[in-house]
């Protein structure tokens, strides 16, 4: 059995995750401030005695014996992260610092929660991990993409300073059950809003693209990669299936039998006019396959927020 610990574990990804992670058979220390997570997301695991919840934030240092760290702690959704944009920046680059100390103390193997924000607006398309990214160092998402591009410096200069073991994952966009309710990521708000019968906001003119990847998936994919000897990453993992926002509108409205009109709203700046993970690598070092149609995933999360609306 391992000790691993998952920072941000109470969040949407992080609850996903803790959970795969007690089935495994692993004893799990999620560490968590509670700032965009929540009691409610590890409810269903507080009564396994190999599940352990400490309300910690990372830019403190802390020391747990530990075997593996999932460092997952940061806001993900703009409206959270621009919140407070300093501390954002704080938790990216000091708290994956602590989480560095404390792998090189522990000698566990440490995983980075990356991102496709890294890209910025990106000049390629599809995304791929050589890509060096076109990101604004002074824009308003800057705290979150520039604060995980330097969480990734400091991932590969304590490995190679440090030999510190390493794993650097790139998120795309993921969405599923538990994502919170006031997040204000594209997937909650259309659902939240259809169920409700009320506007689907647009912002922009609908035709900015993402990739939509259902959050087994991605666990899956994570915890291969956390696993895997002799390979570190970088690695996109995501589902390289790329809609329109528009396109996600209408497919909303019409998984969930809505009244709802579309209205278009300001696009915020620098928003990235699109996304798609090239997932050759995660193909040939994972094995990795999205296997959740975008379609059943949205029909699965739907359920789960008829449950909260
Ligand atoms: P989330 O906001 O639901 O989860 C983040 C968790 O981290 C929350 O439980 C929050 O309370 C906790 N947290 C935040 N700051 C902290 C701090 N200083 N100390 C301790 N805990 C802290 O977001 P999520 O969607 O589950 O994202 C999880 C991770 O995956 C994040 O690092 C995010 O950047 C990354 N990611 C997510 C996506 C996505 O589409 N969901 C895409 C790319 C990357
Ligand atoms: N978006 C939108 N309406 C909303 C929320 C988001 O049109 O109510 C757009 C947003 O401007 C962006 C895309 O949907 O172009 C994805 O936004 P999200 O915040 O989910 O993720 P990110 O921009 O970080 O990829």
């Amino acid at each position: 059995m391992e000790t691993i610990l998952v920072t941000g574990g109470a969040g949407f990804i992080g609850s996903h995750l803790c959970e795969k992670l007690l089935e495994q058979g692993n004893h799990v220390i999620c560490v968590d401030n509670f700032f965009t997570g929540s009691m409610k997301n590890i409810e269903h695991l507080r009564d396994n005695k190999d599940f352990e919840v400490i309300r910690h934030d990372i830019v403190e240092p802390i020391l747990l014996e530990t075997d593996k760290i999932y460092n997952l702690a940061c806001p993900a959704s703009p409206i959270h992260y621009q919140f407070n944009a300093i501390k954002t920046v704080k938790t990216n680059v000091i708290g994956i610092t602590n989480m560095l100390d404390l792998a090189s103390e522990t000698k566990a193997r440490v995983l980075q929660a990356s991102t496709s924000e890294v890209y910025g607006d990106p000049l390629i398309h599809p995304q791929k991990e050589e890509y060096w990214g076109n990101v604004n160092t002074i824009g308003l998402r800057s705290c979150y993409d520039e604060g995980k591009r330097v969480a990734e410096t400091l991932m590969m200069n304590y490995h190679r300073q440090h030999n510190v073991d390493i794993r650097i994952i790139r998120i795309f966009n993921t969405y599923g059950p538990r994502m919170a309710e006031n997040d204000g990521r594209v997937v909650s708000n259309f659902i939240i809003q259809a169920l409700k019968n009320q506007d689907i906001t647009i912002y922009g003119d609908g035709s900015q693209t993402r990739s939509f990847c259902y959050v087994d998936d991605l666990v899956r994919g994570m915890i291969t990669l956390m696993n895997k000897d002799g390979f570190m990453g970088p690695v996109n993992v995501g589902n390289d299936g790329e809609y329109t926002i528009l396109e996600l509108a209408k497919m909303i409205i019409e998984l969930t039998n809505s009244k709802s009109k579309i209205v278009f709203k300001p696009l915020p700046s620098d928003d990235p006019c699109k996304r798609r993970p090239d997932l050759t690598l995660a193909r040939k070092e994972l094995n990795y396959e999205p296997t959740i149609h975008v379609r059943d995933g949205l029909a699965r999360t739907i359920e789960y927020f008829k449950t909260v609306v």
